[in-house]
């Protein structure tokens, strides 16, 4: 039988035990529980990688705790703007939207564009626009309001600075147990098609339209059945730069590197001389699986059909 497997992420950073309640700890591991149980339903009744990581990310993006959907961080200006991408390795299609606003779930508007436009990428109005046109979930701000991202932002407005959502960069207290982030799956199905996905608010006081790796192909999201599945979260910036999500693949198509031994080299080698804190998780059409970050910790879980299930936060 061929194996199929489930990888997600709820974001990396400076995530420290000693800053974590047990009451907290708990709700993100039975958050990446709930997700990962829903991606893995899909693929155990046979559905695709492509539907089983937005089964993932949608129960992700409606959980406040993470930096996504619903519990998206503030920008500058005060409001959330999203972005999410999606794609298929089986014929490298692909979907991503930025900047859009009041849409309950980015990751379907980013595979409506995936399946239903002969687009990519759409950005700002003209995704909400599409969003209307498809009947996409739309809800109001109050919807996507919490007092932590609120406060978090308020800290943060009338400085130039931004944050990764987890990196406390002066911002102890503010930031103490509310160490929260970006949203990601990757999966591999029981045809051996994968599959790949983001989700993310960005970074906090983010402006002037500033689009991080989340919904960039290549950066922070890619698939090949050829090769891999990869999501990222970390210094958007950075992700970019080292355009890390194809460099894995790159590696593994063109060095013949394992998918770890990839992984291992973006994350553990080439980004870290960049300076580029996060991490990322990744699969291939076999179903293994590896989690790589180079920061104190990284939201994760995977589940697979051999009966493996784990969900971690610290690096261990
Ligand atoms: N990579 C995301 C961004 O730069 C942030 C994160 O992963 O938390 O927008």
């Amino acid at each position: 039988m061929q194996p199929y497997s489930l990888v997600i992420h709820g974001g990396a950073g400076t995530i420290i035990k000693e800053d974590m309640t047990p009451e907290l700890e708990r709700a993100y591991i039975n958050g990446l529980q709930d997700a990962l149980n829903a991606g893995y339903a899909v693929l155990e009744e046979g559905g695709t990688a492509t539907n089983a990581v937005k089964a993932s990310i949608v129960v992700l993006e409606d959980n406040l705790l993470f930096n996504a959907g619903r519990g998206s961080v503030f920008t500058k200006k005060g409001v959330q703007e999203m972005d999410a991408a999606i794609m298929d390795g089986s014929d490298l299609h692909a979907g991503a939207v930025t900047g859009v606003r009041n849409v309950r779930n980015p990751i379907e508007l980013a595979a409506e564009v995936m399946h239903n436009s002969n687009h990519v990428f759409l950005s700002g109005k003209g995704a909400n626009d599409f969003a209307i046109k498809q009947g996409i979930k739309l809800e109001p701000d109050e919807f996507f309001f919490s007092q932590f991202r609120y406060d978090q932002w308020k800290a943060l407005r009338d400085s130039d600075n931004y944050s990764l959502d987890h990196t406390h960069q002066g911002l102890e207290e503010l930031m103490k147990d509310k160490k929260l982030g970006t949203v990601g799956a990757v999966a591999c199905d029981k045809q051996g098609n994968i599959a790949a996905a983001t989700s993310t608010g960005g970074m906090t006081n983010k402006k002037y339209g500033r689009i991080g790796d989340s919904p960039m192909i290549g950066a922070g999201t890619y698939a090949n059945n050829k090769t891999c599945a990869i999501s990222c979260t970390g210094h958007g910036e950075v992700f970019i730069r080292a355009v890390a999500a194809h460099d894995v693949s790159s590696l593994m198509e063109y060095k013949g590197l394992s998918l770890a031994e990839a992984m291992h080299e973006v994350v553990q080698v080439k980004l870290v001389q960049m300076e580029g804190e996060g991490g990322m998780i990744g699969i291939d059409a076999k179903g293994n699986v590896s989690m790589q970050f180079n920061s104190a910790g990284m939201y994760r879980g995977m589940r697979n059909s051999a009966g493996e299930n784990f969900v971690g936060i610290y690096k261990d």
